[in-house]
């Protein structure tokens, strides 16, 4: 059977959460009718553009520039603050909500989510009336608009649901791949970064269709192992499955920072990895789980992200195993490049620690320090801070900075 897919995508998300707070708490003014915009948290970075208004937009407000360059163009533009509390909520509620059209959904990010809408034909006779319905039930209880995309796979009901903003319904079943897809620039393919897309452009494929029946062995040669992926995105081709809990979400602990300003200070980068991995161990230790990959994530100050990720040895809760782990993916995967947001994951978490030892593993590795870092553990919770790193993985620190 042909599957349906749904995304669901909401409009302007920050901007229009925070507009629907501030009337439910009798401010006057619907912030999307004016030039306004959501500025970056005023602590840790100041002054930058979250979300903009179609106003604001209109005036040449960008996403990402800093506030007072915003004013200059638009200079009654009123600011908010975001409110991630309230977009965390706002977010559970929308997925709720989904859940009551189908079992199958996915979280895709915050305000995006994926429905496996397969099989309800015997409920929903025609999908594109369901996705009206969605929609216009959404803008009526909560007071915000969505974009839906329809398709038969992730991929596709992706796409779609980007084609025109805002409160729409789209499709891309497969039989408009070539009237829909391919004539778009390959620049909007899902996945495809900067990058990405200027090595493409490079080698004159320009168009998604241009992609699609470009050269294989071309492609390899450039792309590597994301060759396959771009051909067949560009034929919409897609089997990946809508998980109600995506895997690395639900077996993973992470946590991310925007720093201050953009860095490329290697010890301080470092010095934050070190905090964050703290941070993680701790979580992990509390659940008592055991980590065995462990990855570090950036952003630059071009927005683009990059990972990359390793296997420890043994599952561990050990922060010291972990750090040493930490820097080691730092050091060999760091692009050099200024970075506005680092961070640390813990994934393919598991219950019970594998004793099973290498012989080849140095004794000092394997010692397991849980037990002192369960009690640092406790005092940093009493505290509520991160004040407290043990001292040992201080010294993996410097001896990793002398090397
Ligand atoms: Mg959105």
């Amino acid at each position: 059977m042909e599957r349906i897919i749904f995304h669901v995508d909401v409009n302007n998300a920050f901007l229009s959460w925070t507009a629907v707070y501030l009337l439910n708490n009798g401010y006057q003014e619907d912030i999307r009718q004016i030039p306004s915009i959501i500025g970056g948290d005023e602590k840790e970075r100041k002054g930058i553009v979250l979300a903009k208004s179609p106003v604001a937009k209109k005036m040449g407000v960008v996403t990402a520039e800093p506030i007072f360059q915003a004013k200059k163009k638009c200079p009654n533009l009123k600011i908010f603050k975001p409110n991630m509390e309230w977009y965390k909520e706002k977010s559970t509620e929308f997925k709720k909500y989904l859940q009551t059209y189908s079992p199958i959904v996915e979280q895709f990010s915050i305000d995006e989510c994926f429905i496996d809408m397969t099989g309800t034909h015997y409920l929903y006779k025609d999908y594109i009336e369901v996705a009206n319905k969605i929609k216009n039930e959404i803008k009526n209880n909560f007071g915000y608009t969505v974009n839906i995309g329809i398709a038969n796979n992730k991929l596709c009901a992706k796409m779609a649901s980007d084609f025109e903003k805002p409160n729409k319904v789209h499709t891309l079943f497969k039989d408009e791949i070539v009237s829909k897809l391919w004539p778009m620039d390959v620049k909007d393919l899902f996945m495809v970064g900067k990058k990405t897309s200027q090595e493409l452009h490079k080698m004159n494929i320009n168009t998604i269709e241009e992609l699609a029946h470009a050269n294989p062995k071309k492609l390899s040669a450039v792309f590597k192992s994301q060759a396959n992926y771009l051909k067949d995105a560009a034929w919409g081709i897609d089997d990946s499955e809508v998980s109600e809990e995506k895997r690395h979400k639900s077996n993973s602990i992470s946590t991310t920072d925007t720093l201050p300003h953009d860095t490329e200070d290697i010890e301080k980068l470092k010095e934050r990895l070190l905090f964050q991995t703290e941070r993680v161990c701790r979580e992990l230790r509390e659940k008592n789980k055991y980590a065995t990959t462990v990855a570090v994530i950036f952003k630059n100050n071009n927005f683009t992200s990059y990972s990359a990720q390793a296997k420890l040895s043994n599952p561990t809760s050990d922060s010291k195993l972990i750090y040493k782990k930490v820097l080691t993916i730092f050091e060999n995967n760091y692009k050099k490049d200024p970075i506005r947001l680092i961070g640390v994951r813990l994934a393919d978490l598991v219950e019970i620690k594998n004793e099973q030892i290498s012989l080849f593993d140095s004794n000092e590795d394997n010692y397991d320090e849980s037990s002192i870092q369960k009690t640092i553990d406790q005092i940093n919770k009493k505290f509520g801070n991160d004040l407290i790193i043990s001292a040992s993985l201080k010294a993996i620190e410097r001896h990793e900075t002398l090397k």
